[in-house]
């Protein structure tokens, strides 16, 4: 049960959106952890980085290089692949795999959460799940479990799709 404990007590924290550490602060720590790991660390990375980190659109991998590009034109896809490796080693980034089209990542709430899908534009934002450490609980009571991560996605059609 720690482990459970542990966990779901950072999700809840996060869930009431209670921000651990400001985004500054968080960037620092992680640039600290690449220098480690004998990163070379350019403005052009920490764009990269900043344009993970600071989103809450799940951005993917094409979507971050676009971006980037625009301050820094020399920017290579390989470099921002390169980048989510290294955060995903770290665990500061969280990725959302789809079969039929390419990953998407959340950069800025690295830990587990339930998302929402626009299954039309493709939009994913974080809905607000009140009873997800009921449930979480329930599993665990029900199946005699460690509850140790989750992967929750609902999929439906935004209010802007809907329109159209
Ligand atoms: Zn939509
Ligand atoms: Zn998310």
């Amino acid at each position: 049960m720690i482990i459970y404990g542990e966990l779901f007590s950072v999700l809840t924290a996060n869930a009431n959106g209670v921000q651990v550490k400001n985004s500054q602060d968080r960037l620092d720590e992680i640039l600290d952890k690449l220098r480690q790991s004998e990163f070379r660390i350019t403005p052009q990375r920490i764009a990269i980085l900043k344009a993970f980190l600071y989103s809450d659109e799940h951005p993917s991998v094409e979507r971050v290089y676009e971006q980037v590009r625009i301050n820094f034109p020399t920017t290579s896809l390989a470099t921002v692949y390169k980048t989510v490796t290294l955060l995903k080693e770290l665990g500061e980034i969280l990725e959302i795999s789809f079969a039929d089209s390419g990953n998407r990542y959340d950069g800025n709430k690295p830990y587990p959460h339930p998302h929402l899908i626009c299954t039309q534009c493709k939009s994913i934002i974080d809905p607000d799940v009140n009873q997800l450490d009921h449930l979480t609980a329930d599993v665990a009571e029900t199946t005699g479990y460690k509850i140790v991560s989750h992967q929750i996605e609902f999929f439906g059609i935004c209010p802007t799709c809907q329109k159209n």
